[in-house]
């Protein structure tokens, strides 16, 4: 008896320290993650999760599940990628009004969805809100951007946290300038700079590096593929004198692989970093090997 009152009496003296949960950051998907949890090394008393299974990939119509709910109503900030990658935000924002949003995507210059449109049968009302692309992570200065926004934000919310966070973010984007320095040098000589990707996600990356996404297959990659489209692909495609096709690890690429019978073009993997392993070095590793992938598809 007196061992269970000893238990009970420490468990009372604990349970203040107990109760004092950590600081719920969660992030909306994988790249944010990835970024947040270098901003986030070895702060104490914050814990970070990421609302969405890795197996998820990009947020594209993303339905929120009963889960996910949950886990907001715990949590005192919410990590986005902003840009629109977000879409079910508008409906969330007023179920959660206490809920601290941090947009990663602060500033950072944001190209049209539509540049490479190929369904002719879409009709634009004239009201119709612009909408972005929301790749913006795939150009490390941007990714760069977007750290240095979480950063600040999350500095804002956890000041006593700011110095090691402005510490972490340092480091971490020094490792993405020397990212960015080898990509950009070994790109620069690639003879060939025309792509064609699966979906739209490699136009900033595109950007940044000098190359030209002269087709994407699908506009909207969880949708079957129309036999009208996969024409107007494949005459793109011959077009632009069959450049490298780019299927996505994330995606069954059977549209892909079909133009290419069609066409000749040649099949290589391109990785837009929204699954993985989710260690804090994802993204440069993924972003190295799409280098690797480029150079042998491109011509060193
Ligand atoms: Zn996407």
């Amino acid at each position: 008896m007196k061992k269970l009152c000893c238990f009970l009496l420490a468990l009372l003296l604990c349970c203040p320290a107990a109760l004092a949960e950590d600081v719920q950051i969660v992030a909306s998907f994988y790249p944010v993650y990835i970024f947040a949890q270098n901003i986030l090394t070895d702060v104490p008393g914050v814990s970070l999760s990421c609302m969405t299974a890795p197996s998820t990939g990009c947020l594209h119509d993303y339905q929120l599940l009963t889960g996910d709910m949950r886990l907001l109503a715990r949590a005192d900030a919410l990590l986005i990628n902003g840009a629109g990658m977000e879409s079910f935000l508008p409906a969330l924002l007023p179920q959660l009004p206490d809920l601290q949003v941090v947009d990663a995507s602060k500033g950072i210059e944001l190209l049209c969805a539509d540049e490479h449109h190929h369904d002719h049968d879409h009709h634009h009302e004239e009201e119709e809100e612009t909408e972005y692309n929301a790749h913006i992570w795939l150009d490390p200065k941007n990714a760069i951007q977007m750290v240095k926004n979480m950063e600040a934000q999350l500095s804002a919310l956890l000041p006593e946290h700011g110095e090691k966070m402005a510490e972490n973010a340092e480091n971490y984007i020094l490792r993405l300038e020397n990212l960015d320095a080898r990509l950009s040098d070994a790109l620069t000589a690639v003879k060939q700079r025309d792509i064609v990707t699966f979906h739209d996600s490699f136009p900033y990356f595109a950007k940044a590096y000098d190359l030209h996404v002269v087709a994407v297959v699908s506009m909207e990659p969880e949708e079957p593929l129309s036999p009208r489209m996969l024409k107007d692909v494949i005459d793109q495609v011959t077009a632009a004198g069959n450049p490298p096709l780019f299927a996505e690890p994330q995606y069954r690429n059977a549209a892909l692989e079909a133009i290419s019978r069609e066409t000749g073009a040649p099949v290589y993997r391109l990785d837009p970093v929204v699954t993985g392993n989710g260690s804090p070095t994802a993204y440069e590793d993924a972003m190295e090997q799409n280098l690797n992938i480029l150079l042998s598809a491109l011509g060193e």
